[in-house]
């Protein structure tokens, strides 16, 4: 259990004084989102890690500052605007004000419309939309102050429609909205918003899917694979390189792009 905004790890000295870029990384106890936090804290950013999962944070952190680098986790529900707003202001407190965003976590049960309960439907709304708001909002004047900025938000392939998830379709395609949304009101303060549309990742989410159909998740992989062009399954690296890209400096002419990371077109 989740304790709202509890914040842990190192951050001896604000390094943003010393133009460190400091990151929030969201659902980076595991999968994508301990790929992107890792990948980008090798790169020379600190890397604020919020995550449900205490010591799946406090792993990612771990591993973070094993490899030389700077982070700090913070146990937050990123669909509690309270616990955002906390975990935001002592990640600032601690590392510096955040001029990166990464929205990764969500979340994605099956849900068949007729069957799906209305609190689900909210759960599902709450993770993967109300959470990137709450944490863009909170944020956001940090960009603004600093006069740069990069969001990056994670949505699916399932935002184009998933006959499995309602729920989840909508709330991934809410989420381009949003990006887009945002990168028309920001791009004047230097900030850029893109989403990046995963197709099938190697992770505990597809994992749970095969899990759900009763299918060896080796195999659930092969078959998975034998539909995607380039013939394999995504790997979270994968979303990490285009994280990487796109809160690049170099990547200040790229906004309101989804970038569907498939292993082919997605229409
Ligand atoms: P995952 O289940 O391995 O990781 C999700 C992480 O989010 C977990 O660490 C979990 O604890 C955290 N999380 C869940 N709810 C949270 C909450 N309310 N507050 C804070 N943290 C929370 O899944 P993943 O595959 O790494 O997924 C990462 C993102 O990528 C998700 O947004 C997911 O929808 C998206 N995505 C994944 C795939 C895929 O095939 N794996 C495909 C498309 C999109």
């Amino acid at each position: 259990m989740a304790t709202p905004g509890r914040c842990a790890g190192l951050a001896p000295m604000n390094h943003a004084a010393h133009g460190q870029r400091i990151a929030v990384v969201t659902g980076a106890a595991r999968g994508i989102g301990a790929a992107v936090a890792r990948r980008l804290a090798g790169e020379g950013l600190a890397v604020a890690v919020i995550d449900l999962d205490e010591a799946g944070c406090a792993a990612t952190v771990e591993a973070i500052i094993a490899d030389g680098g700077r982070a700090m986790a913070c146990t937050a529900d990123v669909s509690d605007e309270a616990a955002v707003i906390v975990a935001v202001a002592r990640i600032t407190a601690a590392l510096g004000p955040p001029t990166v965003l990464v929205n990764n976590a969500g979340i994605g049960p099956q849900a068949d419309l007729v069957e799906l309960a209305t609190h689900q439907w909210h759960t599902v709304v709450g993770v993967n939309l109300n959470g990137p708001f709450f944490l863009t909002r909170a944020v956001a004047p940090y960009m603004i102050e600093a006069g740069w900025g990069r969001i990056v938000n994670v949505s699916s392939i399932s935002a184009v429609g998933d006959a499995d998830r309602v729920d989840y379709g909508s709330a991934k395609a809410g989420l381009i909205g949003f990006t887009k949304s945002l990168a028309l009101q920001l791009g004047r303060h230097g900030i850029t918003a893109n989403a990046i549309a995963p197709g099938f990742v190697v992770s505990d989410m597809t994992r749970a899917t095969a899990r759900r159909l009763g299918r060896d998740f080796a195999e659930h992989q092969r078959l998975a694979a034998r539909s995607i062009p380039v013939g394999r399954v995504g790997r979270p690296e994968d979303i990490a390189h285009t994280a990487s890209y796109l809160v690049s400096a170099e990547a200040g002419f790229v906004s309101g792009q989804v970038v569907y990371v498939a292993g082919g077109p997605v229409d």
